[in-house]
């Protein structure tokens, strides 16, 4: 029987990605509904294409042109961010697909996994802030949560079949498009420079993360909710070729990678096809083409992102749902050339120094805490 997906997100990097998967495979894969933020004329494009039931579009100024551009189709038209909530819940989806970008991803998954749906996870944000609550409930529910990023991929594959003891994941980094731009330099990084990212074609938000590392540090907190490592047995490893996607060392000495050229579909695939593995007969790597792999310890002085996420993973509560936050608003303010590329750990510290704490948090407190991050990062960044 064919899985029926929820795509949230399906106009982005990942969303694009994951509807490449279904049209490779329509045996296995139909689509339910599509969620997009604004941009409505792909949105309608993709819900043709793929005879979606229903579609979402965030944006409620743009209902009105996309329910015309639809018209002529049976597909139900809805709008607001509260419609995500509902439609993954319908009886007619079995696995979410979660790629939206940001704390908007954590209702929709909550929602999702109350429901019992399966979950195929892009979007960081919901571990980083509310990883706690989303894979407690997870385990009530008794749903699987499958990771896309490839680095949780990964470690993912490298798991499978093990039974003993973990004695370190250890999650590799490319160093985003500033790798080798100087310490000094990096105030006066533009936004068109930060977003050239030496490996992954990727939406704006995460190439400014990947970028500061703030990314990386997500993927640590992540990484600890996924697999209930603590931070202690995570650690994070320059890898300039993006070759080797993560790591996992076990207690007699065995280290596990999963290698493959850099790119997405063979994550999404795996999340999606789990136990199985799809057929992509382009996918192929060349050892000779890729003949070195060199690692190296990040900078922790030039990107002091890394240590303030195992700081908020070490805290717990609220304290990495307010990095989220802060980080949000000011990748937002430097793609409008509002801040400098330094500010953005600024603004971090900032949030982290004045918001509140909230020890075991419910939904309602994550939702006080991230506009609480985001009102104290607009006050720092003077917006
Ligand atoms: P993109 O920015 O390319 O896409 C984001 C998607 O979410 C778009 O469809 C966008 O719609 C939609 N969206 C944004 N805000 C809202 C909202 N408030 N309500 C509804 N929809 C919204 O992001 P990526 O695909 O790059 O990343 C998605 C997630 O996957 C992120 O969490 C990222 O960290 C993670 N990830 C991404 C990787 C990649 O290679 N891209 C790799 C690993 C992880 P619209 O197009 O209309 O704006």
């Amino acid at each position: 029987m064919k899985q029926r997906l929820s795509i949230l997100g399906s106009t982005g990097s990942i969303g694009v990605q994951t509807l490449d998967i279904v049209a490779e495979n329509p045996d296995l894969f139909e689509v339910n509904s599509l969620a997009a933020g604004s941009n409505w004329e792909l949105l309608a494009e993709q819900a043709v294409r793929f005879d979606a039931d229903s579609v979402v579009i965030a944006d409620e100024s743009k209902y009105e042109v996309l329910k015309s551009a639809l018209a002529a189709y049976p597909i139900k038209v809805y709008t607001g961010e509260q419609t995500m909530e509902q439609i993954v819940c319908s009886s007619e989806v079995d696995v979410v697909v979660n790629a939206l970008v940001g704390y908007a991803g954590l209702r929709p998954t909550v929602a999702a996994i109350k429901a019992g749906k399966k979950i195929a996870l892009a979007n960081k944000e919901t571990l980083v802030v509310g990883g706690d609550l989303a894979m407690r409930l997870a385990e009530e529910h008794n749903v699987p949560i499958l990771p896309i990023d490839s680095e949780h991929s990964a470690i993912f594959q490298c798991l499978v079949g093990e039974h003993s003891p973990v004695r370190r994941l250890i999650i590799t980094c490319s160093g985003g498009a500033l790798r080798d731009v100087p310490m000094e330099e990096l105030w006066a990084v533009t936004p068109a420079r930060a977003l050239q990212h030496p490996q992954w074609q990727m939406g704006a938000k995460i190439t400014i993360d990947s970028a500061t590392l703030v990314n990386k540090g997500f993927e640590v907190i992540e990484a600890h909710w996924l697999f209930g490592i603590p931070a202690e047995q995570i650690s994070v490893l320059i890898h300039p070729q993006s070759i080797v996607h993560s790591m996992v060392e076990f207690e007699d000495g065995a280290i596990k990678a999963q290698l493959g050229t850099p790119d997405m579909h063979m994550p999404i695939s795996y999340a999606l096809m789990f136990p199985c593995r799809a057929k992509r007969e382009a996918e192929r790597f060349d050892f000779m083409a890729n003949p070195t792999l060199s690692f190296a310890e990040p900078d922790r002085v030039k990107y002091p992102a890394l240590d303030i996420a195992y700081d908020c993973l070490r805290r717990g509560g609220t304290a990495s749902c307010v990095m989220n936050g802060a980080n949000e608003v000011a990748v937002a303010a430097f793609l409008k050339e509002k801040c400098r590329f330094t500010d953005i750990v600024g603004a971090i510290e900032y949030a982290l120094g004045h918001a509140a704490f909230v020890n075991n948090p419910s939904l309602e407190d994550y939702a006080a805490l991230n506009e609480e991050s985001r009102r104290l990062a607009a006050e720092y960044l003077k917006l």
